[in-house]
């Protein structure tokens, strides 16, 4: 039971399960579930139709452990790991942990500049990559000797830099196919992920994400009181490179489902899969759930098995969730709420607490509060301000940077910079980033929450909201919209539109400007500095 401590801290009691106590390493974890789990199938790679069942993961896993300690890769070692959603993903990373190395995933659309800043906070020794990010790759390492060997996942070709993953599988000598030694980690200070933080407001930091906080993510997964998986099929297209993707992905390892996955969103592949997997259970994203909430194609398509949809990474508004239940009756539409520096999920909604809007209510284990932003002051019920966490599944910390660190976990506190609060049963609701709030004559104005309403209506097909700079008024509203195909809508009528539904701070006295795309990270979330950029780049040319 959720209850209030002194201070005003919000907290449900400690985690129950201690399953993952027993084994001396993540590494360990991940491959003794793979044994018992035995022939069942665990993977199915929904473009090509192959399915992978447990005994041959564990085989791969153990093949590859054996090679990168060919490849020179020790304990505390990192690889970097640059490909889209793939089963050799998984077996590189999960052999990564069998030796207690640390795997540094790189978000496959980042330009060489990024790719460049990202590999010289991790320094990778060997990086994976795929044909679609093997060049940027290449061109990139040349620059940074720290990286010793490049291995191709999904190509026969080599030449005398670049390795490919079969050779090195079939090449190299194993001791044994059936046994991997792990030694004994010291879970609490051993690294396992460095993941890019999101980066919508400036270049990413590495996430440092210990075995521990892991391990402590899956138990608090596995308590009773989370949704039942059992065998079930559930799908993801949810990028294996962001934490989100990549933490749900070792969720579902360790808990034996089958996991249709999708390299990438494309909208014929996304709804077959569904259908013809009869998928019970899907990740999301925000982007996503407005493709299912509005899409024409989506009535084609036969969505009958979904029951639980999972959404995070991004505010998921009401109006959405209230249109995919009309439109699909999916009957458990759940949303969560975390960063990549609380490993996964800190707040999640559940059958006691799904109230619209909600993001749920705090995990097992998990300290959380809220925070006046101006005194620092814990608040109570009901009152907005800044969230803050506590618990064994926040990061380490930033690699090599302790000033971020140090702004961003105070006396153990993970301050988000998110604004939020919870009500009286303790659920809690999420308003908007603290920088992406728009301060209209002082009045904070959630952008989420224009996005939310403007989606409702059926001729626009995205938004995307920002505060335009203005001498007088500090910033006013001002929205990107990409309108349905063959549609027309103008100016004043969104203008009208908002006028209508929402109160007169939030009306669009910046203007709308027609769009054919909103730019967004992979996790779903809005590059609103893009926007700005763009709006700029307007203002400039006028
Ligand atoms: P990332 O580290 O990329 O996962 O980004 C974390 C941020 O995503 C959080 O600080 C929130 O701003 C946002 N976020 C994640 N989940 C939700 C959610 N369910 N509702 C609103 N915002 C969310």
């Amino acid at each position: 039971m959720t209850t209030l401590l002194p201070g005003n801290i919000v907290y449900a009691g400690p985690i129950t399960c201690t399953e993952t106590h027993a084994y001396n390493s993540l590494g360990h974890y991940i491959l003794e579930k793979y044994k018992s789990h035995g022939s069942q199938i665990v993977m199915i790679d929904a473009v090509t139709g192959q399915e992978y069942t447990a005994k041959y993961m564990y085989d791969s896993v153990v093949r590859m452990a054996y090679v990168l300690q060919h490849l020179g890769i020790k304990a505390g070692d990192v690889v970097g790991l640059s490909s889209e959603n793939n089963v050799r993903f998984a077996i590189t990373m999960y052999a990564s942990f069998a030796i207690n190395a640390t795997v540094a995933p790189l978000n496959i659309t980042y330009s060489e500049r990024e790719v460049h800043h990202a590999i010289n906070l991790s320094k990778p020794k060997v990086i994976f990559a795929s044909k679609l990010t093997v060049n940027v790759i290449e061109k990139v390492a040349k620059n940074n000797s720290f990286v010793k060997s490049i291995v191709v996942l999904d190509t026969n070709s080599s030449n005398d830099k670049i390795m490919n993953f079969d050779d090195l599988m079939k090449s190299t000598k194993i001791t044994s196919k059936d046994y991997f030694d792990t030694t004994p980690a010291n879970k609490k200070d051993d690294v396992a992920l460095i993941v890019c933080s999101s980066g919508t407001t400036g270049l990413p930091k590495g996430v440092q994400l210990t075995q521990y906080n892991i391990l402590s993510t899956l138990d608090s997964q596995l308590e009773p009181t989370a949704i039942p998986m059992g065998e079930i099929t559930l799908l993801t297209v949810i990028p294996w490179f962001h934490a989100f993707g990549c933490l749900t992905l070792i969720t579902t390892t360790v808990l034996g489902t089958t996991l249709v996955y999708l390299p990438k969103f494309e909208e014929h592949l996304f709804l077959g899969a569904i259908e013809k997997y009869r998928v019970l259970m899907a990740f999301m994203v925000p982007p996503l759930m407005v493709f299912l909430a509005k899409h024409p194609l989506v009535d084609k398509y036969d969505l009958s098995s979904l029951m639980v949809l999972l959404c995070g990474a991004a505010p998921l508004s009401k109006e959405t969730q209230d249109l995919i239940t009309e439109r699909i009756g999916v009957p458990i539409i759940r949303q969560g709420y975390g960063l990549s520096e609380s490993t996964l999920s800190l707040l999640v909604q559940n059958d006691g607490a799904c109230k619209p809007g909600s993001v749920g209510s705090i995990k097992l284990g998990i300290y959380g509060k809220v925070i006046d932003t101006e005194t620092g002051r814990a608040l109570g019920p009901n009152q907005r301000g800044e969230l803050c966490f506590k618990g064994d599944c926040i990061m380490k910390g930033y690699i090599g940077d302790t000033k971020s660190t140090q702004s961003m976990i105070i006396d153990g506190w993970l301050h988000t910079g998110d604004i939020g609060y919870f009500d009286d049963d303790f659920e809690f609701f999420i308003v908007d980033r603290i920088k992406e709030l728009i301060k209209y004559k002082g009045f904070q104005v959630p952008p989420a929450e224009i996005e939310a309403l403007l989606l409702t209506n059926k001729k626009i097909k995205d938004a995307a909201v920002i505060g335009k700079p203005d001498e007088e008024s500090g910033e006013l509203p001002l929205a990107f919209v990409v309108k349905q195909p063959n549609t027309e809508l103008s100016e004043d009528e969104v203008i009208k539109f908002v006028a209508e539904h929402a109160s007169p701070a939030k009306r669009l006295r910046g203007g709308v400007i027609f769009v054919n795309d909103i730019p967004k990270n992979p996790s779903g979330k809005i590059l609103r500095r893009e926007l700005r950029e763009m709006l700029k780049n307007r203002r400039s040319k006028l």
